[in-house]
């Protein structure tokens, strides 16, 4: 039986108040005030990653590095990974191509500005891109992005100049020097946890998070038993995991995955930097001409 490798990666979108200012354009200090709680949680996932000597990687916005600098420090501190999340949780969809370049320094002004950190990593806000989105990411210097979802448990190249519409067949772009670590919104506790009203958006969110365990952790059991190697991208954000059932939730899956053979936990950007040896850009092995 061939060797099991399977790199558990706990990634956390550290959105505090830019999720609510940005995201859902909030007014009332108390949908923005949900966003506080985030650095607590921040505090109780720290530890809890460190009683198991875990290394994640926390996507951070500008804004949260300037209203939150010493949870950022203490992620610094801890060994962990900081990756990009725009400015203030911005949708790249809905920006102009100058907007979107702006947000991007934006970003690495403020992590500069509270850690001296220029990050290789990057998750668009609400996992949206838009079609300047990854040139950018490369013109920046970008090593990887994850927000998008071709596909599973195996990273593949980003890709510039897909062309779709309803009347032609689907042309492939060019594989570009960018490694994508897929993301789920199955994988993502924000849609099954967060109950949020908001113009356009209602999510009931309150799945017990036993249920949530149960989900996640078949997911994983799936990819270590059934194909052996491969990354699990998990998406937390510590407003919404940092609560305390939900923080039992995270106890347990690392608990159910730990200690196995092959079994790594780490940084996106540690993976990456393994996954891409030996690979060069290429398109999907199911590509059509
Ligand atoms: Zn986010």
């Amino acid at each position: 039986m061939a060797k099991k490798d399977v790199h558990v990666a706990l990634t956390f979108d550290y959105d505090a108040y830019s999720l609510w200012i940005g995201t859902f354009d909030a007014k009332s200090p108390s949908m923005i005030s949900r966003g506080e709680f985030g650095a607590q949680g921040v505090r109780r996932i720290l530890s809890l990653l460190d009683n198991h000597k875990i290394k994640a990687t926390f996507f951070t916005p500008g804004h949260t590095a300037l209203a939150f600098p010493k949870t950022v420090e203490d992620i610094v501190a801890g060994g962990h990974e900081i990756g990009h999340h725009g400015w203030i949780h911005e949708n790249p969809a809905t920006t102009t191509p100058d907007q979107e370049r702006w947000i991007l320094e934006r970003g690495f002004e403020a992590l500069d500005q509270v850690v001296g950190i220029r990050p290789v990593g990057y998750r668009s806000p609400a996992w949206d891109n838009s079609p300047n989105t990854i040139p950018l990411l490369l013109e920046f210097g970008f090593a990887y992005e994850s927000s998008l979802m071709g596909s599973e448990y195996e990273p593949y190249w980003c890709r510039v100049g897909d062309k779709w519409s309803k009347t032609e067949p689907w042309k492939f772009g060019k594989p570009v020097d960018l490694v994508e670590v897929p993301v789920s919104w199955l994988l993502d506790d924000f849609p099954h946890f967060e109950y949020v009203v908001a113009p356009g958006y209602v999510n009931p969110g309150f799945k017990n998070p036993r249920d949530v365990l149960k989900m996640w952790t078949d997911e994983f059991d799936y990819l270590y038993d059934r194909i052996g190697s491969g990354v699990f991208n998990l998406t937390m954000h510590p407003q919404v995991i940092g609560r305390g059932g939900r923080m039992l939730l995270l106890e347990a899956f690392i608990e159910h995955v730990s200690g196995r053979d092959g079994v790594t936990f780490g940084t996106l950007e540690s993976y990456v930097r393994k996954w891409r040896v030996g690979k060069s850009p290429s398109l999907p092995v199911d590509a059509g001409a």
